[in-house]
């Protein structure tokens, strides 16, 4: 493990009480600053007697290997995306697929990282409130190491791959009268009173894991620094994560630039697209978040001051897409690349798409777009917005109709 410290992001203070989720003097968000001087000594080549995913970076990761709780998170590919690029006017566009992790989303990044955190501690009972993919993703952790799990839902408003996962890895799956917000409220309330050790992202052990998104894409760009990183925001602490990540590798010395970070929210759920345009450093809550994507239907983003710190430190951009937008850049991905992504995924792309059509973003530039989960997570979208199956007769002429129309 790197030796590191939990303090305060708001008034600095240390924090050694490893359960509370706020500052206990200010109330302010939590981070982890790592100790990185040995890591100073080393290069980016060192780390690859390790198989690529989360765990090849534990120089920069505050869990001790020896606690490990890993389903092989990570690794996930980085597609060269030509044919999406040229459709969108950037031609050097890529896309790390996140939807090709274990549970299918990002999310596992973190929970590795969280949950071999609170094995650490000595946890028994984990919990988190979720949109859905941090309840798989945290429920099947738990699973692997033996944890109690209550993940706490919005009802109706799960996709419905999403549900099944939480239930089928056996979590107590709690249906919240509410929204995001509202079901987060109440998993605080359980944590604040130590009846559960709380995996949402306020906890400042899940973006470390998540950083190793953001190490992978230099690994294989072979530390040739992209001009911007897209990626969706919801709860904001993705985007912190990978600006975290950036400003550590800087710190090592195996980068000297950093990618433009560029935030992309739902025009229904935009709270820090909003602040971003008021060029403000905090955002004001949005009280019914509506959108698509169900991924990113937070009004209310814990981490919403960090993201707007990340983008504002990289010169990067934040703004917003219609779920028209979503659902046309995720059936493109899926019609030039081949790649399923869920709605919340989709925003990256539609935002790239959009940001080129307003010359915010040159067609020259070299972008990653993260896309986030897998589509399969919402296969309700999906159909909703596909043509149905086309009913044929038993007969070789019919099918040589359809098939020429
Ligand atoms: C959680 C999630 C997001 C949003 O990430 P934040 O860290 O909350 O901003 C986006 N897309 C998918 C698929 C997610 O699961």
């Amino acid at each position: 493990m790197a030796a590191h410290k939990v303090i305060c992001w708001d008034c600095g203070a240390e924090v050694n009480d490893l359960f509370v989720n706020t500052c206990p003097k200010c109330g302010g968000l939590l981070t982890v600053k790592m100790d990185l001087e040995k890591v100073k000594e080393m290069k980016p080549t060192d780390l690859h007697k390790t198989p690529i995913g989360v765990w090849r970076y534990a120089p920069f990761m505050p869990v001790d290997v020896e606690h490990k709780v890993s389903i092989q998170e990570g690794g996930t590919p980085l597609y060269t995306t030509t044919a999406l690029g040229e459709a969108i006017g950037c031609k050097n566009t890529f896309v790390k697929f996140e939807g090709l992790n274990p549970t299918g989303s990002f999310k596992d990044r973190g929970m590795t990282i969280g949950v071999s955190h609170a094995k650490e501690l000595g946890a028994k009972v984990v919990g988190c409130a979720s949109t859905g993919n941090t309840s798989a993703a945290l429920a099947a952790y738990a699973a692997k190491a033996g944890m109690k799990c209550a993940v706490f839902l919005p009802s109706g408003k799960v996709a419905m791959g999403k549900l099944a996962q939480a239930l089928f890895f056996g979590a107590k799956v709690l249906s919240v009268d509410g929204n995001f917000d509202d079901a987060l409220a109440l998993a605080r309330k359980m944590a604040d009173e130590r009846k559960l050790y709380l995996l949402n992202s306020i906890n400042p052990y899940r973006p470390e894991g998540q950083k190793s998104v953001l190490f992978e894409i230099m690994d294989q760009l072979s530390y040739d620094v992209p001009d911007r990183i897209i990626l969706p925001v919801g709860n904001a602490a993705n985007i912190w994560a990978v600006y975290k990540a950036c400003m550590e590798l800087k710190e090592v010395g195996w980068i000297d630039k950093v990618p433009m970070l560029t935030g992309i929210q739902a025009a229904g759920s935009a709270p820090v697209a909003r602040a971003f345009a008021a060029k403000n450093e905090n955002f004001e809550p949005e009280l019914n978040p509506e959108t698509v994507a169900t991924a990113i239907r937070i009004g209310n983003p814990v981490s919403g001051r960090k993201a707007l710190k990340a983008i504002y430190s990289t010169g990067g951009y934040c703004t917003t897409v219609t779920d028209e937008e979503i659902i046309s850049a995720q059936q493109l991905l899926g019609r030039k690349e081949g790649v399923c992504v869920e709605p919340a995924s989709a925003a990256s792309v539609a935002g790239l798409r959009k940001l080129i059509a307003e010359g915010i973003a040159d067609k020259d530039e070299r972008v990653v777009c993260i896309c986030t989960g897998n589509g399969l997570k919402d296969p309700d979208t999906i159909i909703n917005n596909c043509a149905p199956p086309i009913k044929v007769g038993n007969s070789v002429e019919e099918v040589e109709k359809v098939l020429s129309q």
